[in-house]
């Protein structure tokens, strides 16, 4: 097999499947629990956020473990209107952040919210003037994503937080870093960012295990789950230890010689992108500087039948982004591509498991669809 979709999600190395293990048969205590065995779940949970929270740089206690990057995505939504609900009902945001973001805005604005949605250039990036064009006293939050996970686009959060500051601006600054955690630089207390979304199965952990960072500025924020007072009372249920473990295992593996770790993926995606262009009429779509992100285009060869082909060849490539199953994309949709170059995108995404091999044989196999298939368009 050659598993070139590590957007979608990522193998989970063998490290982190034991940590998991140990928890699931050993450490399993409920860390409510005041005997021993519940006590040493504690400190395990205790330990393991420390290590997420050193690698985003913030404290400890102003990460909070959640079910995945979807969850985190909707609850910082909520907890920035509710935080702003004496100064506004206005949003902005882009038009190709991830579903987990557009559909509670699209829900928001049912309930009467003004959304914002701004639109990327041809290369897929938007930029800090749009931001201030769209910024009224009535907005309340910001939400932009930290790299989009169809174009490895790396939008300007830095930036934004900046602007918001100089305009003395009430609204929160909100980023899904789910596709950049780890990927490119990513600092939301040096930059002053109020919350950020990560979810572990894009760098090696499993699914089902998200985090949000809340800066301590958010003095009350509003609970997601009320309940049993787990995550300082913000988050409630019983902690998920063993995806909790997995997760910091497999931060503190992609943290080992990461710089090189980057390196190398931007080279192979460098390798690839070079590679995919010799076959006629190929383009890059978007200009995506993220290095495990590359969005392609084989003009009238529609997305699907290429992913399907590939797929039989034991290939796994994306049509744009996983989640549109088929459909065409919100984010191939905004960058303005002609018909016949939307049709035919397909997202190749590497990690630090990739190899050269894996990308001759996605070479070879496109070069193959392309002889023997016709343009359908
Ligand atoms: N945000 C972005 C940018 C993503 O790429 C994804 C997943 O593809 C999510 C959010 C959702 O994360 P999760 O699958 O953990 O819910």
């Amino acid at each position: 097999m050659h598993y070139l979709d590590h957007a979608a999600t990522t193998p989970v190395p063998a490290e982190v499947a034991q940590a998991m293990m140990d928890v699931l048969t050993n450490q399993f205590g409920n860390p409510s629990a005041q005997y021993p065995l519940g006590q040493e779940a504690k400190k395990l949970t205790d330990r393991c956020r420390a290590t997420v929270a050193k690698a985003l740089g913030c404290k400890p206690e102003r990460l909070f473990f959640t079910s995945c990057g979807t969850e985190s995505d909707n609850w910082a939504i909520h907890a920035a209107l509710w935080q702003g609900r004496h100064v506004g009902r206005h949003i902005i945001t882009t038009s190709v952040e991830h579903s987990a973001i557009l559909q509670p805005c699209k829900l928001l604005e049912q309930q009467g919210y003004e959304v914002t949605y701004l639109k990327p250039g041809r290369t897929g990036h938007v930029t800090v003037e749009q931001v201030e064009a769209a910024l009224r006293e009535d907005t309340v939050l910001v939400s932009m994503m930290l790299v989009n996970n169809e174009t490895g686009c790396v939008f300007p959060v830095q930036e934004t937080a900046q602007l918001l500051r100089q305009k003395k601006s009430r609204a929160l600054l909100h980023c899904d870093a789910v596709q950049g955690f780890l990927k490119v630089p990513c600092d939301p207390v040096a930059w002053g960012v109020d919350m950020m979304s990560l979810s572990a199965h894009k760098i090696g952990g499993p699914k089902g295990i998200g985090a949000l960072y809340i800066a301590e500025s958010l003095r009350n924020p509003r609970p997601l789950l009320p309940g049993g007072g787990q995550e300082l009372g913000l988050r409630s249920g019983t902690e998920a230890t063993a995806q909790i473990a997995g997760f910091a295992r497999a931060v503190e593996l992609r943290m080992e010689n990461h710089a090189e770790k980057l390196a190398k993926m931007a080279e192979l995606k460098a390798y690839c992108l070079e590679k995919m262009l010799t076959i006629p009429t190929m383009v890059q779509v978007g200009r995506g500087e993220a290095p495990h992100i590359l969005s392609l285009s084989l003009p009238g060869y529609p997305s699907a039948n290429i992913v399907t082909d590939l797929g039989a060849k034991g290939i796994c490539i994306s049509a744009g982004s996983a989640c549109h199953k088929g459909k065409s994309s919100h984010v191939v949709s905004a960058l303005g591509l002609d018909k016949r170059t939307a049709a035919g995108v397909i997202r190749l995404s590497f990690g630090p498991e990739t190899t050269t091999e894996d990308i001759d044989a996605a070479y070879e196999a496109l070069r193959e669809h392309k002889e023997k298939r016709f343009a359908m368009l």
